[in-house]
């Protein structure tokens, strides 16, 4: 099956069921009728001369059309272009070049940035790019109008061609380690993913899903658009892009059944001052993923938002995304301190980053997946795909894990953000669970800078709560003083009043070790 005939079936078998609701707009479609719209807007790419393996780019916070247009392009094969919304030109052109896009839909702006103009401004540089829409503008409805010549089984004979194993989708990375990149993916690949995270929550028809997260990530399109249709159940957008309280007063007026976050916007939900006046009583569930979710956060999400049922996922763009889940049923222990176990149909290993040997269980490692999930390749980059995937099709996630005895897993860390203060391996992750007990501590981020004399230091970048005094390095030590190892009590410490952030909500530790090195000199 591919997204387009799943989308057909859907709609055949809960024509009258609500599909997608869009708060900001007051727009509502049924599943007969998106898949009505998604089949003229697909005559309609197939009028401006679309088809099969074409890239075509969408640019937009979440907004209604990026989910037609998902499910258009789906129907005739033409390969969708997420871009980031926080893209400014010259990432704007590297996408376009990068994944030689033809065709390009945007809003025309949003937020102070003019995509328009930005699209203008790179146009002349991209010879493949035949064309641009723009979302409430003429443009987008002479694009949707052209289908009219379009005979009416167009879409069928298109969708007829296509196999579940064709790419189908570009999603770029989140950036948080370096340049994103382009994770090719199939039909086969998201389609079954997102079925079985949302299989995992239970999902049927009569749930209603809030989407806070951006369409343009894969916790958005795949986890969110994708897992929603596969069980005929309902996506409420609550705002373009995130907002506390919008998110819950769409809960509350929509009566959401269950509502998906990254940590920082279950954070921000649960530290709103009015957060006891909205009724969230019909939640029963949702995926908290993306990043490390604190322990804290996952119990207060559980008792205080009445998500009993929320679930950890863990996965990254290369796989679909998810690879492991915890379970509705799973006892809390289980649900608030590890990943879960791994996903149906799919396998994971942890092995030694030096040698690639399978560790025993509790010993920290590299986390590799393999299965329906592993994308096809980065896109038009032969060589960061084979770094990625190894000869017997393991992704290599860059993640260290642990496995424990009963198949849980534990995430620990980045490859890349471990620290190596004089030969003994330091999981920050470890280090900010501990610092985030502080009671005057509202977030914390550690990372390890260079050191003569160690190799690396551990730095720890801190939020102070509201009111609460910044706390120095002396501070910091005196409260680790007996319950943490020495060798793991940060040797700076640094108040700050935000984290340098990815649009997805993920911290960038990478311009962290850079702006610690010009403070400390
Ligand atoms: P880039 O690859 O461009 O540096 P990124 O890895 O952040 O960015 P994504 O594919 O959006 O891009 O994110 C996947 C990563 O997010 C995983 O490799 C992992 O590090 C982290 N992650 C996802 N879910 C969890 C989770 N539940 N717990 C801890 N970390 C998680
Ligand atoms: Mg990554």
């Amino acid at each position: 099956e591919t997204i387009g005939t799943k989308l057909t079936h859907i709609a055949q078998q809960f024509p009258g069921r609500e599909a997608l609701i869009d708060r900001p707009s007051g727009r509502r479609w049924s599943y007969a009728q998106l898949n009505h719209d998604v089949d003229t807007l697909a005559r309609g790419l197939l009028a401006a001369g679309l088809g099969k393996g074409d890239r075509v780019g969408i640019w937009a916070p979440n907004v209604p059309e990026w989910v037609l247009l998902q499910y258009a392009t789906a129907k005739i094969g033409a390969i969708l272009v997420n871009v980031n919304p926080s893209y400014r030109v010259h990432e704007l052109k590297y996408a376009v070049q990068q994944s030689g896009m033809r065709m390009i839909v945007a809003l025309p702006g949003f937020k102070g940035s003019d995509y328009q103009g930005m699209v203008e401004q790179v146009h002349p540089e991209c010879p493949d790019l035949a064309a641009a829409a723009y979302i409430g503008t003429p443009s987008w409805d002479a694009l949707v109008a052209g289908g009219a010549t379009q005979p009416a089984d167009a879409v069928e004979q298109a969708m007829a061609a296509l196999d579940a194993n064709d790419p189908i989708n570009i999603q770029y990375t989140s950036g948080t380690t370096g340049f994103p990149k382009g994770a090719t993916l199939s039909h086969r690949n998201i389609l079954n993913n997102g079925y079985f995270v949302t299989e995992t929550l239970g999902f049927t028809e009569q749930d209603k899903l809030c989407v806070p997260v951006p369409f343009y990530h894969c916790f958005g399109m795949v986890m969110a658009n994708l897992g929603a249709m596969t069980h005929g159940a309902a996506i409420v957008i609550p705002a373009p892009s995130f907002e506390a309280a919008a998110t819950l007063r769409a809960v509350e007026e929509e009566r959401c059944t269950a509502l998906y976050g990254v940590p920082t916007m279950f954070i921000a939900e649960l530290g709103l001052p009015n957060f006891a006046d909205y009724d969230l009583s019909t939640l029963r569930t949702g995926i908290m993923a993306g990043s490390p979710c604190p322990v804290e956060v996952m119990k207060r999400t559980m008792a205080e938002m009445n998500m009993a049922g929320v679930s950890i996922a863990y996965g990254m763009t290369e796989t679909s995304p998810v690879s492991m889940q915890t379970l509705m049923d799973d006892d809390v222990a289980h649900r608030t301190e590890t990943v879960g176990r791994v996903h149906p149909h799919l396998e994971v290993k942890i092995v030694d980053p030096g040698t690639g040997e399978t560790v025993p269980c509790g010993t920290p490692g590299e986390l590799c997946t393999r299965g329906y999930s592993v994308m096809l390749g980065y896109w038009n980059d032969p060589e960061k795909t084979a770094a990625a995937i190894d000869g017997e099709r393991w992704m290599h996630t860059g993640d260290l894990g642990v496995m424990f005895d009963d198949g849980y897993v534990n995430i620990v860390g980045r490859i890349k953000d471990m620290v190596i203060r004089g030969g003994e391996n330091l999981y920050p992750r470890e280090i900010e669970e501990f610092l985030y007990q502080h009671p005057d501590i509202a977030d914390v981020q550690v990372i390890g800078v260079p050191d003569e004399r160690y190799g690396e230091e551990l730095c720890a970048w801190l939020l102070m709560k509201p009111g609460a005094a910044a706390l120095d390095q002396a501070a910091v030590a005196a409260y680790c003083e007996g319950r943490l190892s020495r060798h793991k009590v940060p040797r700076y410490v640094l108040v700050v009043d935000e984290f340098p952030m990815t649009v997805t909500g993920k911290v960038r530790k990478m311009d962290m070790r850079e702006r610690t090195m010009e403070i400390l000199g």
